[in-house]
C-alpha cells in the first residue's frame, strides 16, 4: 500500500503536499548583499592594484559584475546573484579584454585577484544568515521533510558557510557549482536533487530569491515555487512574474506535517 502524503506547505489556505524542500543559498538563507558585495569589492581592489589603475577602471569592473559603482546596488538581473565563480572570472576577463588587455593576461590577472581576495576572506565574518534560518531547517527536519540545497556557489565555500551556520547536517543533498550541468536557471540542478532522493518534482517545493531560481523550479515542474525577498536583491514585482508566490521572509512560510499535528494533539492532552 502506498503511504499517503503527510507533509506539505500552505499558501492562502490551500495545502500543497510535498516531501522535499529545496533551498537556494545566497539571498535565501544568507543575506546576499552583505555577504557578497564586500568580497567583490575586494576582488576589484586587488585587480586594480595589479593593473595600477584607479577610478574609471574600478567603475567599469563593478558595472561588468552588475554592481552600481556609486550606490553599491546589485543589479538583480545582472550576473552577480546567479553566476558561478567561473562565469564571474570570464566576465572580468572580457571587461579587461575590451580595454585592450590580451585575453590570456586578463584571465590570469582576474583569476589571481579572485584567489587572493577569496583566500583573505574570513567566511565567519562575511556571512550574514537571514534571521531564523537555523531554527526553520531544524523544525522542517523534525517534521519529516527532506531538504536539498541548490547553489551556484563553489563546494569549498558552500561547505564552509554551512559549517559556520551549523546547518550542513540538515541537508540530505547539497549541489554546488560545476557538480550538475547546466547550472541554474536550467532545471537540471533541481531535477538532480529530486532524482538522488527518489522524490518526484511534483512532490517538491523550491525556495529561492532570484528570477533564475523560480524559473528553474517552474521548468522542472515542481509542485510550488516560493520567492523570498528578505535576503535577496530582486524586487517583488520581478519575482512575482515567475514565482507561484512571493513572501517577505522565510518566517512567512507555513509548513504542515502529521508529526506536527500529532505533537499538537499530544500537547492538548
Ligand atoms: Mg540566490
Amino acid at each position: 500500500m502506498i503511504r499517503s502524503m503527510v507533509t506539505g506547505v500552505e499558501w492562502k489556505g490551500k495545502r500543497i503536499p510535498c516531501r522535499l524542500i529545496i533551498f537556494d543559498k545566497d539571498g535565501t538563507l544568507v543575506d546576499f548583499a552583505a555577504t557578497w558585495v564586500p568580497l567583490i569589492q575586494k576582488r576589484v581592489a586587488l585587480l586594480l592594484k595589479a593593473l595600477e589603475k584607479g577610478g574609471e577602471m574600478e567603475a567599469l569592473l563593478l558595472r561588468a559584475w552588475g554592481i552600481d559603482p556609486d550606490s553599491g546596488r546589485v543589479d538583480p538581473r545582472g550576473p552577480c546573484p546567479v553566476s558561478p565563480r567561473s562565469e564571474e572570472i570570464v566576465i572580468g576577463t572580457a571587461a579587461l579584454y575590451q580595454q585592450g588587455y590580451p585575453w590570456d593576461v586578463s584571465k590570469q590577472m582576474v583569476s589571481r585577484a579572485f584567489d587572493e581576495a577569496d583566500a583573505a576572506t574570513d567566511h565567519t565574518k562575511r556571512v550574514r544568515p537571514v534571521a531564523g534560518v537555523s531554527s526553520l531547517l531544524v523544525r522542517l527536519k523534525q517534521e519529516g521533510f527532506l531538504l536539498g540545497l541548490a547553489t551556484n556557489d563553489e563546494r569549498v565555500d558552500t561547505d564552509a558557510v554551512l559549517a559556520f551556520l551549523g546547518i550542513g547536517r540538515l541537508f540530505d543533498v547539497v549541489v554546488c557549482a560545476g557538480e550538475v550541468n547546466p547550472p541554474k536557471p536550467h532545471p537540471e540542478t533541481v531535477l538532480a536533487i529530486c532524482r538522488r532522493l527518489s522524490v518526484l518534482p511534483g512532490e517538491t517545493v523550491f525556495v529561492g530569491d532570484t528570477v533564475g531560481d523560480m524559473s528553474a523550479g517552474k521548468r522542472a515542474g515542481l509542485a510550488f515555487t516560493f520567492g523570498v525577498l528578505e535576503g535577496g536583491v530582486t524586487p517583488r514585482e520581478e519575482l512575482e512574474k515567475v514565482a507561484d508566490a512571493v513572501v517577505e521572509s522565510l518566517r512567512d512560510l507555513v509548513f504542515f506535517s502529521d508529526r506536527q499535528m500529532g505533537r499538537r494533539a499530544d500537547e492538548k492532552c
